[in-house]
Parts: C-alpha cells; structure tokens; sequence
C-alpha cells in the first residue's frame, strides 16, 4: 500500500463537508475512549483524525472505521477542543463512497449541489416528458372509477389496456433497479478492493468468507451495531425508515402488479397496510430529522451538508405526491390521480438514481460490507500471528 505523505488532501476533504475545527484535535484520545461502538480491533475515531494530519491519503482508502461509526454524537459531546469527531466520521463517509464509485458521479454530487441537481432536472424532465408523449391521459378518463368510487389508475392512459401499463412501469422499474445494482455491486468490488486485495500485508484465509459471511446479513437487518449507541430513539427511527423503505421498495418493485390493483382495496387489506407503515416509517424517520436539522439542539444535527437536505426534501416529496396520489384516488378524482403520479415518478426516480448508488442509501451498503471486510481482515491477521508471521501494518 502506498503511504505517500498528501498534503493538498486536508483541502480535498474540505470539500466533502469537513470543518475548520477538526485540526483543534490534541490527541487525548477521549472520543475513542467514550465511543460505545470503538473496539480494540478497530479504534476510531481518533486514528482517523491522525491519518487526516498526516496527509495518508492512500492509506484512507483502505480505512474501514467511518462505516463503524452511526454518528451517535457522543464524541463531539465530550471533546474538550470542540473538534468534532462525529461530524469528520460522517465527512469520511462521504469521501470514502466518492473513493469506491469509480464512475466519479458520487464526488461530483457531494462536491458541487449544481451538479446533484442538474443530474436530478434531468430525470425528473425526461419521466415528465416520457408521461406526457407516450402515456397520455385518455379523452375519457373521468370514466374510470370503479364502483367503490375510487379510481382505476392503471386504465387512466390511452390506447393500452391496465396490464399494459402495469407492465411498461415494472419494466421500467426493473431497468432501474438493474442499473442501480450494477453500479452499486460495481463500488462495493471496488471497497473490497481497497480494504482487503490491495493490501499485501495480509491474506484473507478462503474459508473465512464463508463463516464470516452472516455478519453482513446479520448487520443489514438488524443495524445492531447502531443499537449500542445510548440514545435508542436514533436507531429505532433508522430501523423504521430502512424497513419502511425496503418494504416500498419490495412494493413497487417485485410486488407491483399485487400493489397497484384497479380495485382500490378494504384499508384492513395487506397491500393497504404494509403500504402504510412504509408510509408511516419513513414520515417518521424525516420529521424527526427535519425538526432536529432546524433546532440544532442536537450535537449530530447541528451541521448539515447540502446532500443532507437534499436527500430530505426528495424523500420528503416522495412521500407527501404519494400520499396525495392514494388521497385523490380515494376520492375519485381521476386528472388529478394521473398528474400526481407523474409529478410522484418524476421526483422517485431521480431519488433513486441519486441516492441508491451515489449518496446516502448506498451507505447502508457500505456499512454491513465494512463490517464484514473489517471481521476478514481481522480473521485474517488473527491467523498470521498464531502463525507467527505478524504483519507491519
Ligand atoms: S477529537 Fe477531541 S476527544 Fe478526540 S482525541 Fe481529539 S481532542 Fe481528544
Ligand atoms: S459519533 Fe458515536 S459512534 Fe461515531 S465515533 Fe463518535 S461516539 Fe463513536
């Protein structure tokens, strides 16, 4: 591993959000000490703060313990210089996921806001423009209500049938999430890269991929790692965000024609209910956050980065176009159903195709990969020194 001295690279990280007070840090070693989730086996964040000073760029790639931390604040609260660790974790995170994405869109998004929102213009434009050129509203729609009053979304377009349209937007969804999943895998290679191949000073034993791999299920489900943290609301308002939102995302994605029915179905039905809870976790998860970002009360809100408020405003909006789309079904209202639904896509899928592969989602990725990357390399080193072959690392 190259262990060149960088000393541009304190500006680079500037530009990913860091602060002027990170560099008041003296190196009492309290942020690792209080930390809860700080191990023997990787210590952080005080070694970051030291690899930062002395320029070890090359090295920082390779740095698996910004994943580790779930900026639960309580760092920053005691640093007796005010350096802020909890907010410099969170910048290497940003870093880190510009470092792994080797199509450069991640940098750009979380250095330049123009060229997020530019990215976001774009598709948003081209669902409006895809709507309004080959899925027209049909002359006749005020028509298409059913006998309950509510309106038949899927027959709202014309010169195709419902389950034309149900398929052209699951081929649409498909195409998007392969897309996602291409470059997401494709960057989460490239971590595994530079945690565990490009470095040479140890070796990864075959069979640990295997018994090691649980954790990385085991830490995307449950997050546990974040349950150690003293204050428990945080993580119970990210678990109800992760699982409402996975479960939307199973919705519409692999469930689609089982959830967008003509029939608007009894609100006791399961379409209706896992569609509310989704609903209601993610509601959750952004009022709390948005509330906390304006109050600066608390010590891990008080600083946001531009990609922060966006990434609450898109899912913001998401989820309030989706609410009024189900509201103007409801009520029979079938012009304003179908515009809704275009404005509701026009505002998904840029969401998706910003923040799945590039920004904030793909960072619950990241996290269980590093945990995983993190427990090989340990295995790994664990190994060399039973062995006697204890690496310089
Ligand atoms: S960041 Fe603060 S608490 Fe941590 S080592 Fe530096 S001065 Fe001490
Ligand atoms: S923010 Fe919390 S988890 Fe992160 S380094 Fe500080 S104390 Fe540890």
């Amino acid at each position: 591993m190259n262990n060149r001295v960088n000393p541009g690279f304190k500006k680079e990280l500037q530009k990913f959000g860091m602060s002027e007070q990170w560099n008041e840090c003296f190196h009492c070693g309290n942020c690792t000490a209080i930390c809860p989730l700080s191990e023997n086996e990787v210590l952080f964040p005080r070694k970051g703060i030291r690899v930062i000073q002395m320029g070890l760029k090359d090295k920082l790639a390779s740095y698996v313990e910004p994943w580790m931390c779930y900026y639960c604040g309580e760092c920053s609260e005691t640093c007796p210089r005010d350096a802020n660790p909890g907010e410099l974790m969170m910048t290497l995170r940003r870093y880190l996921t510009s470092v792994y994405d080797w199509t450069g869109m991640s940098r750009k998004f979380y250095t330049s806001k123009w060229w997020e929102l530019s990215y976001i213009l774009f598709f948003a434009l081209l669902v409006i423009v895809l709507f309004l050129i080959y899925l027209p509203l049909r002359p006749d729609a005020y028509l298409m209500v059913n006998e309950s009053g509510g309106v038949m979304l899927n027959h709202l377009v014309a010169g195709i049938s419902g389950d034309q349209f149900i398929r052209i937007i699951e081929f649409g969804d498909w195409a998007m999430a392969i897309i996602v999943a291409f470059i997401l895998v494709s960057n989460i290679l490239n971590m595994f890269y530079k945690i565990i191949l490009s470095n040479k000073s140890f070796k990864v034993p075959f069979y640990a991929y295997f018994t090691e791999f649980w954790r990385l299920i085991y830490n995307f489900v449950t997050q546990s790692k974040f349950s150690k943290c003293d204050d428990k609301n945080y993580w119970v308002g990210h678990m109800l965000l992760m699982t409402g939102y996975t479960t939307m995302f199973i919705l519409v994605v692999v469930a689609l024609p089982a959830f967008q029915t003509e029939k608007v179905v009894d609100w006791y039905n399961w379409q209706r209910l896992l569609g509310y809870y989704a609903t209601f976790g993610i509601l959750f998860f952004l009022t709390v956050v948005t509330i906390g970002r304006i109050r600066k009360k608390d010590i891990k809100l008080q600083y946001s980065h531009s990609t922060d408020w966006l990434f609450i405003i898109m899912l913001g909006l998401t989820t309030i176009t989706g609410i009024v789309l189900h509201i103007f079904r409801l009520a029979g209202l079938p012009a304003a159903t179908y515009y809704m639904y275009i404005l509701h896509l026009a505002i998904l899928v840029p969401m998706i195709m910003v923040e799945v592969p590039f920004s904030k989602w793909s960072h619950l990725a990241y996290r269980p990969f590093a945990i995983y990357f993190s427990r090989l390399k340990q295995v790994a080193l664990s190994k060399q020194y039973s062995t006697g072959l204890a690496p310089a690392i």
